[in-house]
């Protein structure tokens, strides 16, 4: 039997490329930069699997593109650059990676955190510039992290990391969700508060939650008049969750005090964005889940979820689950 066709849109590390190219035939996208459109849609053409990564944007034009196509493997936890519905319609199976990235993901944010209430990066070029001369009893004042209040917007798998993270630092913990989470109220401690009030009450801001039509610009400029002048906003989910010009112009009036992101409306961010000349924000590269050992186990789940699917198995992590209806797993199998 003819082995599945399958591509993959940027070299991923190992064990991911060695799993698909043990059961399938594997087209590898070899450059840096994210698979050019055009490329993608003649690639894909003849394939029966595609794994895609977050910089690619999997829509109608691809599946016309693929008649043959039934699986869509993501190297990522959040799916907002793949049309599930479209696929679900197409009955094509589209498969993430949560977990596996959960604790990196939530040491990140700590990292972000610390960073930006303790001015590490400003501090750290401070001394390479050659500009520390004394020590000085206000030099690099920064902001009380242990003791403070934690508002996390999103308990979900990275928001609960982040919320025993925060136990280690005698915190309050606020969170919002879409749905109260009483077992975690009590393991946690955590306290459930409505979206404004917890803006209200915080000293610091993390956001975990998923971007869909109702997260997007969740955090506006109204509410970010709600928040206090000594408060931290921290972003490790999706840039489109914040109004980003809002947020710079919160920062530059001094309305909140300071921000740390991992992610932005736009990646990468604009080197003349208003948010590039502030001083009270530490801006990363999308760098959440980037650990060596992370990146490789997300390599291998999203391998094995694409093969399960090829194989006719039901794979660790289905995102369209109503596509069983339309299409049987034992229709899928290809090997
Ligand atoms: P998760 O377990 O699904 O957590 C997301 C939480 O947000 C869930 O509790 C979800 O509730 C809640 N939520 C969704 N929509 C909401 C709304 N409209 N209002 C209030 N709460 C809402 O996902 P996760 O694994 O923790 O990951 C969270 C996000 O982090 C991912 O979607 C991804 O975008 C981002 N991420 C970023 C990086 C990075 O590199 N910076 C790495 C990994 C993940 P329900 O479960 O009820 O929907």
């Amino acid at each position: 039997m003819a082995k599945p066709k399958v591509l993959v849109t940027r070299k991923i590390p190992p064990p991911g490329l060695e799993i698909v190219s043990e059961y399938c035939d594997l087209d590898l996208y070899e450059g840096y930069e994210p698979i050019p459109n055009a490329e993608l849609l003649s690639r894909i053409r003849d394939k029966d699997g595609l794994l895609c990564l977050l910089t690619d944007k999997i829509d109608k034009s691809v599946y016309d593109a693929s008649p043959r196509l039934r699986v869509v493997s993501s190297y990522s936890v959040g799916c907002e650059h793949i049309d599930v519905d479209e696929a679900t319609k197409r009955r094509i199976y589209v498969t993430n990676t949560p977990g596996v990235l959960t604790e990196a993901t939530a040491d990140l944010t700590w990292a972000l955190l610390m960073a930006t209430a303790r001015r590490i990066v400003e501090a750290d070029s401070f001394v390479r510039k050659g500009l520390w001369k004394h020590w000085h009893p206000e030099l690099m004042l920064g902001h009380e992290v242990h003791d403070k209040v934690l508002g996390i917007i999103g308990l979900g798998r990275i928001g609960e990391a982040v919320a025993r993270r925060a136990k280690g630092f005698k915190m309050k913990i606020l969170y919002y969700d879409k749905i109260r989470k009483r077992d975690l109220e009590e393991q946690l401690g955590a306290e459930y508060k409505d979206l404004e009030d917890l803006l209200k009450e915080s000293d610091f801001v993390t956001i975990h939650v998923s971007l869909n039509p109702d997260t997007y610009h969740l955090i506006n400029e109204s509410r970010l008049k709600l928040m206090r002048s000594s408060t931290i906003l921290l972003n490790a989910a999706r840039g489109p969750v914040i109004d980003q010009k809002a947020l710079a112009k919160a920062l530059k009036e001094g309305r909140i005090a300071g921000a740390g992101l991992d992610v932005y409306e736009k990646e990468p961010i604009d080197l003349d964005d208003d948010l590039m000349r502030l001083y009270n924000v530490v801006l990363l590269p999308h760098i959440g889940s980037a650990e060596i050992e992370t990146r490789s186990k997300m390599a291998e789940l999203a391998a094995r979820n694409l093969i399960s699917v090829l194989k006719g198995q039901m794979p660790p992590h289905l995102v369209n689950p109503e596509v069983l209806k339309l299409r049987p797993l034992s229709d899928v199998k290809m090997m």
